[in-house]
């Protein structure tokens, strides 16, 4: 394979080789149906409470909080649709302007059955504003849902003082935590979160596992119904050999959490730093708020997002730009959209997210290689610095 540079680590991880030899058995010698009378099912159900545990360990929750799930999309619908149901007469919800689609997307479905929506924006640092959230919950809000880490900036969320707010008015608080799970401490012990996301492939387990915690005393009614698994809370046949890397996954992220931050984070502040030293005309978007340590999202001005990203990609670098290429038309993210990120820059952002896997020579290998990159796009830019518009906004040459 030729050079691969892996900066998207908050698409998805590579699957740890501890994780993937704990599963193995699973798919070989393992493989009875834990809902088996017999021994050899029965034998498995052990192994998947174990793996419950452990991730009730990084959460810092009691097991039986702990329900499997197929990924961080269905944790979240199943947590929205379960509060809506413990509260058919309430029909407001309140959300963020800038969660990911698995929860926005499905805020906007809600609005077309009848539901009303509060799109709670961020400010330009790309943090919520508790006041806001204060001022829009009502005794008829059913449920609060603000995600704890932002994917696209990394920004960190107060989200147990939003859960606080939203339970004395009586609001049922969800939290997608899909990127902060195994990246920062949750410690969901006392805290007033009522649900939480958790998705496997972002913390070093494989694809098409996830978690809802649903917190001990709050009402669930399950999204799938069927067989009774999960105690009857989500049916249908576990993924056994997927439950038990998760549960290595997590076992590994809270043993090694504050070492591996620190590691990662020092390669992020060293792209980050260098990037800001060698280009001119960027921002990083962000910045001044708390943000997970392995991301940096970071704005060229006068330059297209997606042809860094393909000028990187030849290079072998992978990383990430925040926005939707929808109809032929390439709208900005609406993160930074709502951060209020000035146009010439938000169309030209990349997203670099780092993991324990990646190297000082990796970082230094993307500072060589991005300044002529943006140099070359800056030349052939008809938006440039000092060129004239032609009357056009720099947003509107994208519409056709
Ligand atoms: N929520 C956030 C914040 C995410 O970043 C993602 C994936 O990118 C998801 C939810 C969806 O998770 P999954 O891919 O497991 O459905």
């Amino acid at each position: 394979m030729n050079k691969v540079v892996y900066f998207d680590n908050n698409a998805t991880t590579r699957t740890a080789d501890e994780v993937f030899q704990e599963m193995k058995p699973f798919f070989s010698d393992l493989y009875g149906n834990p809902s088996s009378m017999h021994f050899f099912g029965g034998q498995v159900q052990g192994h998947i409470n174990n793996a419950r545990e452990k991730v009730a360990a990084l959460l810092g929750c009691l097991p039986e909080e702990i329900i499997f799930t197929s990924c961080g999309t269905e944790s979240d619908s199943a947590a929205i649709y379960s509060a809506l149901r413990t509260f058919p007469e309430k029909k407001h919800i309140i959300t963020s302007a800038v969660e990911h689609p698995a929860v926005l997307n499905l805020c906007k479905d809600l609005e077309k059955r009848g539901y009303r929506v509060t799109y709670l924006n961020v400010d330009e640092n790309g943090m919520i504003n508790l006041e806001d959230l204060k001022k829009s919950v009502t005794s008829d809000t059913a449920a609060v849902s603000i995600m704890w880490a932002n994917n696209e900036t990394g920004v960190i969320f107060p989200v147990k003082e939003a859960a606080k707010i939203a339970k004395s008015k009586g609001a049922i608080f969800h939290t997608d935590a899909v990127q902060a799970a195994g990246k920062i401490n949750l410690d969901l012990k006392n805290s007033d979160i009522d649900m939480l996301s958790v998705s496997g492939h972002k913390l070093h387990a494989p694809k098409g596992i996830g978690v809802l915690y649903v917190k001990k005393g709050t009402i669930f009614h399950p999204f799938l119904t069927g067989g009774h698994q999960e105690k009857g809370r989500r049916a249908g046949t576990e993924n056994v050999p997927y439950i038990i890397g998760l549960g290595k996954a997590a076992e590994l992220a809270l043993k090694n959490m504050d070492k591996e931050n620190e590691y990662v984070k020092s390669l992020r502040d060293r792209l980050e730093k260098g990037i800001i030293s060698s280009v001119k005309n960027v921002r990083v978007n962000g910045e001044k708020s708390p943000r997970l340590p392995n991301t940096v999202n970071i704005s060229f001005e006068y330059v297209e997002g997606e042809s860094i990203l393909l000028f990187l990609s030849e290079k072998g670098i992978c990383a990430s730009s925040g926005s939707a290429c929808t109809s032929g038309s390439l709208e900005p993210s609406h993160v930074l959209m709502s951060m209020k990120v000035p146009m010439t820059f938000a169309h030209g952002s990349v997203r670099f997210s780092l993991s324990v896997y990646n190297t000082q020579e990796e970082v230094d290998y993307v500072l060589k290689e991005l300044p002529p990159i943006i140099e070359r796009l800056r030349e052939i830019s008809p938006f440039a610095e000092g060129k004239p518009l032609f009357g056009m906004d720099a947003c509107d040459k994208h519409s056709h």
